[in-house]
């Protein structure tokens, strides 16, 4: 079976061509600047060149036009016609409280799914049009929803609900949603495999740690708790994003600096996090070059993060009654041997041990943790496009 994975955003389109019997990838590309001058899309076909073809591109309708010529082309296609696709997994960032897990897309969900975009103005309205141009591309295929924002809705109340007025959450479902579910579920699943248990016997604290960061609760297989919130500014400091702050701060920062709902909106999601503390740059790797280089501030934005990574694992520990094992995942969590060292340290009264070597190790999934650690420390490569594709593949196999 043949699956499309498509992640639209506001002017690219990525996508993955999986063949679901060896879950394998067939190929995969990312189309840029569409609508914009210049747009073209990458095709990197398993085992062969990448290609770039420029073609102007008015549309996500055009770009899904170009994949689709791309994934059938003579020269560098990966199938013989676009029959052999059997449904399209598509990532959607916001559900809202309607989706607890993927869905088949039909008139009713894009229904909800244009009713969510007040919740994620940016970010659902390219994932719907993205459905809507497949839909006319691909006529009579199946296509699923899977949503960033469903893994999380296991929650209880008393971890989702905000202390403000009750009427609020009712009328505008302002609440904690959560985000990352994809690959939280995903690096939960892995590492119960891993760990040779059934993961409704573990709990795991995920961290998604990326440009965006998000901390989860796993207990028994569900999500509990999770770091980001209404919207995904909350929770620990991030690249560019504050995190959590004195909600007061925004009321005293637009009063004296006069700033106006978008201009702090801009200051809390661009320019704070690990660029705001440090002023160098928001990627860890230029931050780590400048506090090597005795970069003061640098250092600060560095055990800041730790520290506030350190914070949500100590609360989730707390929360679930214990914790069986931390799994790192995301640039950040995958890559960085140091910053998982900085988080980590200091935990060992929990249990929590790694091995200095094995931390050092890159690129697949391993277990890092000291033979005698209480707690499994694991570093795994977040995998969300084969979670689509494979909540796609359940769902058409369901519908025979
Ligand atoms: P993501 O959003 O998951 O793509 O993660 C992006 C973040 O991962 C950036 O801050 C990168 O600096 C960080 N990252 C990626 N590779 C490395 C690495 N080798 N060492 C340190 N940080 C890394």
């Amino acid at each position: 079976m043949k699956i499309l994975v498509i992640n639209a955003g506001s002017s690219s389109l990525k996508y993955q061509l999986f063949d679901m019997d060896k879950e394998e990838v067939l190929a995969k590309g990312l189309c840029e600047r569409i609508g914009i001058e210049g747009s073209q899309l990458k095709h990197q076909p398993k085992d062969q060149d990448t290609v770039i073809i420029s073609n102007p591109m008015k549309n996500h309708a055009d770009a899904i036009r170009m994949v689709i010529d791309a994934l059938v082309d003579p020269a560098y296609g990966v199938i013989k016609d676009m029959s052999e696709i059997t449904a399209v997994g598509h990532r959607v960032v916001h559900g809202g409280e309607a989706f607890s897990g993927s869905v088949i897309i039909d008139a009713q969900v894009m229904k909800v799914l244009n009713a969510c975009i007040d919740l994620a103005p940016l970010h659902n309205p390219p994932n719907i049009i993205g459905i809507e141009a497949c839909k006319e591309a691909m006529p009579g295929v199946p296509m699923v929803g899977v949503f960033d924002t469903a893994f999380h809705q296991t929650m209880p109340p008393e971890a989702y609900l905000y202390a403000i007025p009750y009427e609020l959450y009712e009328k505008h479902k302002i609440r904690k949603y959560g985000f990352h579910g994809t690959s939280h579920k995903y690096v939960a699943e892995r590492a119960a495999k891993l760990l040779k248990k059934p993961i409704e016997q573990l709990k795991i604290i995920t961290c998604h740690l990326g440009n965006g960061s998000s901390i989860t609760a796993v207990k028994n297989g569900k999500s509990v708790d999770t770091s980001m919130g209404f919207t995904p500014l909350a929770g620990v400091a991030m690249g560019t994003r504050s995190g959590m702050i004195d909600p007061a701060i925004v009321t005293f920062l637009m009063e004296k600096e006069n700033l106006s709902i978008k201009e702090v909106n801009d200051l809390l999601n661009k320019k704070s996090g690990v660029l705001g503390i440090s002023g160098v740059s928001s990627d860890f790797r230029d931050i780590h070059a400048a506090a090597d280089e005795g970069n003061k501030r640098a250092r600060l934005a560095l055990d800041i993060f730790a520290y506030s990574v350190k914070k949500y694992i100590g609360t989730y520990a707390a929360i679930m009654g214990g914790v069986d094992a931390i799994v790192f995942t995301a640039g950040i969590g995958e890559n960085n041997a140091k910053m998982r060292t900085g988080i980590l340290s200091g935990l060992e009264f929990m249990g929590i041990k790694i091995d200095e070597e094995k931390n050092a190790i890159r690129g697949k999934e391993i277990d890092i943790s000291t033979p005698d650690a209480s707690v499994r420390t694991l570093v795994i490569p977040t995998n969300e496009e084969l979670m689509i594709a494979l909540d796609t593949k359940k769902l058409v196999e369901n519908m025979k």
